[in-house]
């Protein structure tokens, strides 16, 4: 499905590489522009080709209707697992089959890095919108008595780091 010989429509120079963000959506960007870090912006050509994602098949069973679960990422980076029994019917705008839905808040995963303040690993999380920080890996949340427990070190990255 990747043409690499597919070309800019503004400015005719080629696709650069396809990128992964954060948040799991691919996109290309054209080989005339590039991102500045430092100016927060894009310089030269800004054309930007978001890829669609494909649906990717889970090994988990839809708990309506048995049938197989796939994950989506929506066009705003949220993730979410849909029944793959469910689809849409874009002359009767409504859905169709089974509409069986779930939203991913997020993710988090173990880093190899240590808590400044006690010493226990640090977990990278990524929020349901995609921002993303690191938490101590005892930090915890006491549903009965409402408050946080462990250890309350955080410390939020900024996009791109
Ligand atoms: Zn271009
Ligand atoms: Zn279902
Ligand atoms: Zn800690």
């Amino acid at each position: 499905m990747s043409d690499t010989s597919e070309s800019c429509p503004k400015c005719g120079s080629a696709l650069g590489d396809v990128i992964e963000t954060p948040t799991g959506r691919k996109l290309r960007r054209c080989s005339a522009g590039s991102w500045n870090a430092q100016t927060r912006q894009n310089e030269g050509c800004d054309y930007v080709l978001w890829m669609q994602v494909e649906p990717q098949e889970l090994d988990e069973k839809c708990p309506k209707c048995g049938s197989a679960l796939i994950m989506q990422v929506t066009r705003f980076g949220k993730k979410m697992k849909k029944c793959s029994a469910g689809g849409w019917d874009k002359e009767a705008k409504q859905a169709t089959g089974c509409d069986y839905v779930e939203w991913i808040n997020g993710t988090s995963e173990t880093l190899d890095e240590m808590c400044p303040d006690c010493g226990a690993a640090l977990v990278l999380f990524t929020t349901a919108n995609g921002k993303r920080m690191k938490k101590c890996s005892t930090a915890g949340w006491d549903k009965e008595a409402k408050k946080a427990t462990g250890c309350a070190y955080i410390q939020w990255l900024k996009p791109g780091e």
